[in-house]
């Protein structure tokens, strides 16, 4: 990748170069995360510099968020106009801009309301309490059971963590939230069996909760005749239907939301990631059926506050009015080709290429030595970023302004990363 000077001073002094500043770093912020030794301060579009004035491919967006790249015009300036209007009011009042985006999201959704919060995990227990309020005055069920899938991922918090069927995210938080219990993704035998099974005691399944396309967990697509069964079940037994589509809605998958890849609807979904674009913003959907909470039984002091709402509405109008889907959809089919000849040579330790539109993962070879975090750091050095999805999946979730030539050249530098690793 070329190098650029920087046109302007960095906004924060500290560019965290030195090992210095790498250390003080640490000492104050909790090590939460694993960070790569990179610190990114500026971007352009489906670019962004570190400090030295390297340039990175971001095929990693912020983890599937900035849809509209960096440094979006419309984003600077429906940022910029919204802070000189009003940024932040609370619920107590009516939001214009709230009211707006939820329009929106209805005209663009089979979700008939909306509740607006601020992340994706936040979403997911708004979503997981409406359904046990839904099975205790709906379906009559006094110890509702959510369904949920091995190599799930919900979020952080400790409902949503226990709603995550991965165990390595519940050592050490013991107790974990009673009422969830985990299944096989795509398995539909499974699925009929354990319906069967808990129904018969005295716990009831009251919903099930699953992700179109699993995210975090190895990028897997959700099977349609799966989906459309889980749809039918959930019709014979009262059960919701409730997708989490945080990673998989606004457009990252090609249409709208994932479940149109699977011909069902949902009674409730979720959104947050790519909604506002980078803007922290969550949305909690669902069918008027169950819009059945009432005055003061969930809240968020900051959820649909019109700063968020007005970004978020401007990014969603303009993936629209850009045609940003099919854009998605061609370029999600030219990054799968690519990586699948990219495959093909390097059979020993690449298995395969899997995902819809522009979430896409590589998927190693059991028994390679290679890991997706090497290759990880390996595509760093070569100017593309790019993200690990569980420890043998890279996930490329590019901004879905990307180019045919970005495309291009994100291959071009994965392969140079590669080579660096396989001799
Ligand atoms: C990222 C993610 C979440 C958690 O979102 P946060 O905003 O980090 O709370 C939940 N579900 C899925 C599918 C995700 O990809």
């Amino acid at each position: 990748m070329s190098t650029e000077t920087l046109p302007h001073p960095p906004l924060v002094e500290n560019p965290m170069a030195s090992h210095e500043q790498v250390a003080a770093f640490d000492q104050t912020v909790m090590g939460t995360y694993a960070r790569f030794p990179l610190t990114l301060i500026r971007g352009q579009g489906c670019r962004v510099w570190d400090a030295a004035g390297k340039e990175y491919l971001d095929f990693v967006a912020g983890i599937a968020t900035c849809t509209l790249g960096h440094a979006h015009p419309v984003m600077v300036e429906a940022v910029t106009r919204q802070m000189q209007k009003l940024h932040h009011v609370s619920n107590l009042y009516y939001i214009p801009e709230q009211g707006a985006l939820a329009r929106w999201l209805v005209d663009h959704s089979c979700a008939d309301r909306v509740f607006f919060c601020n992340s994706g995990a936040e979403a997911n227990e708004a979503a997981i309490k409406l359904a046990r309020k839904y099975a205790h005055t709906v379906l009559n069920i006094d110890h509702p059971i959510i369904l949920t899938a091995h190599s799930s991922f919900h979020g952080r918090t400790l409902a949503t963590v226990t709603a995550t069927g991965q165990p390595k995210y519940h050592q050490h938080f013991s107790p974990l939230v009673p009422g969830f219990h985990y299944i096989p993704y795509n398995d539909a035998d499974a699925l009929r069996r354990t319906v069967v099974e808990l129904n018969q005691g005295q716990q009831r399944t009251a919903a099930i909760l699953l992700e179109p396309v699993q995210g975090e967990g190895g990028v897997r697509p959700g099977d349609r005749d799966y989906f459309q069964l889980v749809r039918q079940i959930c019709d014979e037994t009262g059960m919701l239907f409730i997708l989490d589509e945080v990673q998989t809605g606004v457009g990252r998958t090609g249409k709208w939301w994932g479940y149109e890849h699977l011909g069902i609807e949902p009674d409730i979904f979720t959104s947050a990631k790519g909604l506002g674009g980078g803007v922290p913003i969550g949305a909690m959907l669902c069918k008027s059926t169950c819009d059945i909470f009432e005055p003061g039984e969930h809240a968020s002091t900051y959820g649909g506050n019109p700063f968020a709402c007005g970004v978020a509405l401007a990014v969603c109008q303009t993936l629209e009015r850009e045609n940003l889907l099919a854009n998605v959809e061609a370029r999600g089919q030219q990054l799968r080709s690519g990586l699948e000849q990219v495959v093909q040579r390097y059979p020993k330790h690449l298995a395969g290429v899997r995902g819809r539109g522009l979430l896409n993962g590589l998927v190693l070879q059991e028994g390679s030595d290679l890991t997706a975090a090497a290759i990880t750091k390996a595509a760093i050095a070569a100017g593309l970023l790019v993200v690990p999805a569980g420890p043998q999946v890279v996930r490329f979730v590019p901004p879905l302004i990307v180019s045919e030539a970005e495309v291009a050249a994100a291959i071009a530098a994965l392969e140079q990363a590669l080579a660096t690793l396989i001799t």
